[in-house]
């Protein structure tokens, strides 16, 4: 083998190499071709190798690919602003350029607490969130998140923020109407600000749909309502991480479009550059922009490659071809079909407890009874088994957290490119379904 210094994720396992791709397939130098039934990490939601992005990309290039955002603006940077607007509900017409969903997510934490200081309350600065949560790997957004797994060496060295539970549908207790459950789990922000004083809280922060910590878990209908009034009430802002539902993923332009809630600040990367370039933002309300404007007129954050042109040229162009191509509504028309082809699963399965999630963020969770909804221990790593096998079978799915208490790899996310064809969303199942098989029968 090749010698490597390259630090991959599991150090030691020798990677295949990738050649190229095209649509929603990838091929490695041996010429074995995968279906990207997760666009990566729920990114490449435009599919590979699309003509018109490498072309804008070229022509930026050609003209110029860096300048500084503090010397600088670009024709790029303003149309992608103004096209975000344009897709952004209520007032949150404002964008803070970063270059991933962790930069993203901090910085609306930072715009959050300064919003608060411009206004005179100095202490208004802790995030509330909520145990099931990813909002990225950096100390502050990892401070936010949930994601035992992912937090747990740097426990000691994070923000000390409260989190609350989030709603899991599937594990609802019975005796609870969805709305029911929907205002309970909604009301543990109320007690928990109350415990803490609204006086030391800027925001409340959540995903839409949870992804890496839940495995596309939907909130229930009620729920995002119940939190925006609570916010309301408090003073608290909220944040809406929509990293991996932003962008037409979810068959809305924003995952919290399928809520009749504005947030104050949003999150967003993933599909807004679809894996062509680094790019992501934090998005804030009017409010919030005229606010700073009229304190201090700056706000504290950015990063060198803040706003470059380059990556808004490729990410405009992004945008631009989701519009040409119809491609939030086609996630809203094909998610339904991937859906149901998914509960399907679950019925043929003895092992699939559940499916669910929106437009084309779809996850399956494992059980190991389906009656009393008991999760797999940890250590039969069900949901590693099934990407494996699916790996081999040239599949690409995503692991996500779930289980009774939110611990166990037991789902995974299916979330291929907007782009997908009802054909290959047959051919993607029909490798999902063979892996299934495969490690339900080895385990029997
Ligand atoms: N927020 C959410 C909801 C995510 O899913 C992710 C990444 O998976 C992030 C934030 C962090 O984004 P990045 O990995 O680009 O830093």
């Amino acid at each position: 083998m090749e010698r490597s210094y390259v630090i991959k994720p599991e150090l030691g396992k020798a990677y295949p190499k990738i050649s190229h791709g095209k649509g929603i397939y990838l091929y490695d130098q041996d010429g074995k071709e995968y279906i990207d039934g997760c666009g990566g990490a729920v990114t490449a939601s435009i599919g590979h190798g699309v003509q018109e992005i490498a072309d804008a990309m070229v022509e930026q290039a050609r003209q110029v690919s860096f300048a500084y955002r503090s010397h600088f603006s670009s024709d790029a940077v303003e149309q992608l602003g103004a096209k975000l607007a344009e897709w952004a509900p209520g007032s949150l017409n404002w964008t803070f350029f970063v270059s991933s969903g962790s930069e993203a997510t901090e910085t609306a934490q930072k715009i959050a607490i300064q919003y608060w200081q411009e206004k005179g309350y100095e202490r208004k600065n802790r995030i509330i969130s909520r145990w099931m949560s990813y909002h990225g790997i950096t100390m502050g957004a990892l401070s936010m998140s949930g994601h035992v797994m992912r937090r747990k060496r740097f426990t000691s060295l994070l923000a000390d923020y409260p989190a609350i539970s989030a709603p899991y549908v599937y594990r609802k207790p019975d005796e609870l109407s969805i709305e029911e459950y929907a205002h309970k789990r909604a009301d543990e922000l109320e007690v928990a600000i109350r415990r803490i004083g609204k006086e030391n809280i800027a925001a409340f922060i959540a995903e839409p749909v949870i992804g890496a910590s839940g495995g596309a878990l939907v909130a229930p209908a009620g729920y995002f309502e119940r939190i925006r009034e609570i916010c309301d009430r408090n003073e608290i802002l909220f944040i809406a991480d929509e990293v991996m539902t932003g962008m037409g993923r979810t068959g809305k332009p924003f995952g919290i479009n399928h809520w009749n809630v504005v947030p104050d600040l949003m999150a967003l990367g993933k599909g807004m550059s679809a894996g062509y370039t680094p790019m992501a933002a934090a998005m804030a309300t009017d409010e919030i922009i005229e606010t700073i404007t009229k304190g201090s007129g700056l706000i504290m954050a950015g990063h060198t490659y803040s706003a470059n042109p380059q990556s808004a040229a490729t990410s405009l162009a992004v945008v631009r071809y989701m519009e040409e191509n119809n491609l939030v509504e086609k996630a809203a028309v094909h998610g339904e079909y991937l859906l149901a082809q998914l509960k399907q699963i679950v019925a043929d399965y003895e092992m699939v407890g559940d499916a669910r999630g929106l437009g084309m963020l779809t996850g399956l969770e494992f059980v190991k009874n389906k009656e009393t909804k008991e999760s797999f221990a940890a250590s039969v790593g069900v949901g590693t088994r099934v990407l494996q096998r699916a790996f081999a079978k040239g599949l690409i799915i995503y692991p996500a957290m779930s289980g009774a208490d939110g611990l166990v790899s037991d789902s995974i996310i299916v979330a291929p490119p907007l782009t997908i064809t009802r054909d290959e969303i047959d051919r993607l199942l029909g490798i999902l379904r063979a892996a299934i098989e495969e490690v339900q029968a080895e385990l029997k």
